[in-house]
């Protein structure tokens, strides 16, 4: 895709969902639970700010906000908008019932809130992710790489 095309996309995609972002985050700091006395450790390790404020919790499905039509399309384009483990929503993560592996994946989830941190603001990380997965692809873009643990 060309770089003007991803910048504009990514603007525009962060612009309309950032009030969503802050409403769900919003609803998981005043419904989920907080971490666990050894993610709180690994967290504050990470170099992840107030993670005593971070709060997780279980849903089914995982919610986006975009309507399911275009879900399975984006889907389908490879980025994973059907069967997500968890959602980082800054200092809320969204977690899938009955996770396996759930450490490992609020660890992910985690880097993600270190990247908002980072970012500044719930809006700058969104447009740096959209831009980054239109650029490079989902996968192998900077920003899960990084959440993978890969450098
Ligand atoms: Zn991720």
């Amino acid at each position: 895709m060309p770089r003007i095309f991803a910048h504009l996309l990514s603007l525009l995609g962060a612009s309309l969902a950032t009030p969503w972002l802050a409403w769900q985050e919003r609803k998981l700091l005043h419904e989920g639970s907080p971490l666990q006395k050894d993610l709180l450790t690994w967290a504050a390790k990470q170099g992840i700010q107030n993670p005593e404020k971070i709060r997780t919790l279980q849903t089914h499905p995982l919610p986006l906000p975009a309507p399911m039509f275009l879900r399975r399309w984006l889907d389908s384009r490879r980025l994973p908008c059907l069967h997500l483990a968890g959602l980082s929503i800054r200092h809320g993560i969204y977690l899938a019932p009955d996770l396996s592996d759930e450490e490992a994946i609020i660890q992910h989830e985690l880097i993600h809130t270190r990247q908002y941190q980072e970012a500044g603001s719930l809006f700058s990380f969104l447009r740096r992710y959209l831009y980054q997965c239109l650029t490079e692809g989902y996968h192998h873009c900077q920003m899960e790489r990084e959440a993978r643990g890969e450098h």
